[in-house]
């Protein structure tokens, strides 16, 4: 069943979505070669506390950590470990965290020191593949209308669109129905109404759209190794509209002023 949220609810789910905003921020300012995947960890649980939250995956499912960091061609649900990122890495940052009972889930695939073009445009893509399927959050869509919009962008370019992980519903729980799958038809699944709260996750394969799990039980890595992009929005439904309640603004920020100095 969908929990449609009062405006209240929303405004709750915004503020610990921009905790989020603000960590992966910070973590845009930490991050570069040589950087361990456990260091940012450690920044990212402090700066959540810091701010009056908790981490939202910390304990979630037995997870682990705070973050969860996948470089290359892990998907997904990388653990953080003490392997220093190297020049021409990705990394896809995944984070949540919780505050008033409300949770908030955000993504972002930042890159490491220089990395070949064909890499930069999947991460453009895929950034595309967000905006396209947070458009069709609007009131009368279906879900599948998401799905199409974010599968088709993709697929248009030959990438593979994970299918085995999907976005979902966000608000007192981290995932809530209705699923949000990247693949779909137009038309189809759950209608889209004013209150919806969905987190948006293209995860998308620069080769096969086939994925397998680790033995750790928990990173999910593309099966052809080749590299894999995820970002992540947490959208409210509001007057018929998608309104995008995280932002990577501070991310921007923190990375435009990296190229200056
Ligand atoms: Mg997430
Ligand atoms: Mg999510």
């Amino acid at each position: 069943m969908i929990h449609y949220k009062s405006l209240e609810e929303i405004e709750l789910i915004r503020e610990s979505a921009l905790i989020v905003s603000r960590t992966l921020g910070m973590l845009a300012e930490e991050i570069g070669p040589g950087v361990t995947p456990l260091f940012l960890d450690q920044r990212a649980e402090e700066f959540i506390r810091d701010h009056g939250a908790d981490p939202g995956f910390l304990g979630l499912y037995d997870c682990p950590s705070t973050l969860l960091t996948s470089v290359n061609e892990q998907v997904v649900h990388g653990l953080p470990n003490k392997r220093p990122l190297q020049d021409g890495d990705i990394v896809s940052i995944d984070c949540g965290a919780k505050k008033n009972g409300y949770y908030g889930d955000h993504a972002y695939t930042f890159t490491i020191g220089e990395i070949s073009p064909d890499i930069q445009k999947l991460l453009d893509i895929t950034l595309e593949c967000l905006y396209k399927g947070i458009e069709q959050a609007r009131k009368g869509n279906r879900i599948g209308d998401i799905s199409y919009a974010v599968q088709q962008h993709a697929e248009q370019h030959g990438y593979g669109v994970v299918r085995e992980l999907v976005g979902h519903g966000l608000g007192k729980h981290m995932h809530e129905s209705p699923e949000v799958p990247n693949y779909g038809k137009r038309g189809k699944g759950s209608k889209i109404k004013d209150g919806l709260v969905i987190a948006i996750e293209p995860m998308i394969n620069m080769g096969t759209r086939r994925v397998k799990q680790l033995s750790d039980g928990w990173t999910i890595v593309t099966a052809d190794g080749k590299p894999s992009a995820h970002f992540e929005h947490d959208v409210a439904v509001v007057d018929g509209k998608p309104e995008i309640l995280s932002t990577f603004k501070y991310v921007e920020e923190a990375l435009a002023k990296k190229v200056v100095t």
